[in-house]
């Protein structure tokens, strides 16, 4: 006991420098104010722009798999972003190019029954609605995206920053859906902690400091 008291008490003092250090920083960084992960209390539904809206083919169902949402996966698209595209486009583009056979990389690339992810968010940060949450992702990399809602940020944060309207998208995002289906913030992962990859980009996982890395 009279050891735990001194540890307590000298310990003090350096705690609360911590904590004064890191409320500082909070205020200091911008993108860091707007935890990704910040407690979900008031959470309303963002602004999405649906699937009629942006004129979406119908899914092909065959290659659909159903699915119950329970851990939230956040990608980054990979390459570098259009800002002068509308979101709209950008999304019927995805979705031709996901449900069509051909080749990436060198290598054959099999359709998927429609875009992989569940949700994208453009480069002026608005919301376009992707594949049902009914409806397990796709992934072209080696982990199980069963039961994971699949949201992209449009751009190759390996070498692109993220813009401002993206990560306040990305964080009402993230507190609607982890509300509505009580997700942990613990179940909230980047692709890079389930598959050999480097997505979601170092620029973008750097703006995601309460994303937990698996075993933390
Ligand atoms: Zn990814």
């Amino acid at each position: 006991m009279v050891r735990l008291g001194f540890q307590s008490t000298a310990g003090f003092p350096a705690a609360r420098s911590v904590r004064a250090a890191f409320a500082l920083f909070l205020v200091w960084n911008p993108l860091v104010a707007q935890d990704a992960l910040a407690e979900p209390a008031n959470c309303p539904r963002p602004a999405i722009v649906s699937r009629a809206a942006w004129s979406a083919a119908p899914p092909v169902g065959e290659r659909m798999r159903l699915q119950v949402p329970k851990s939230i996966v956040i990608h980054h698209t990979g390459v570098e972003s259009h800002p002068h595209l509308p979101l709209e486009k950008k999304l019927r583009d995805l979705q031709l190019y996901s449900q069509r056979p051909g080749r990436e990389n060198g290598r054959p690339k099999r359709a998927l029954g429609d875009m992989p992810y569940h949700f994208f968010i453009g480069y002026d940060g608005r919301i376009g609605e992707g594949r049902g949450l009914e409806f397990a992702g796709d992934t072209r990399t080696n982990y199980n995206p069963s039961d994971k809602i699949q949201i992209a940020v449009e751009g190759d944060f390996t070498n692109e920053q993220p813009q401002a309207e993206q990560l306040k998208a990305l964080q009402a995002l993230l507190c609607w859906l982890r509300v509505k289906y009580a997700i942990a913030d613990n179940d909230v992962r980047t692709h890079r902690d389930l598959a050999d990859t480097s997505c979601p980009g170092k620029n973008l996982l750097s703006t995601l400091p309460g994303v937990k890395r698996p075993g933390q």
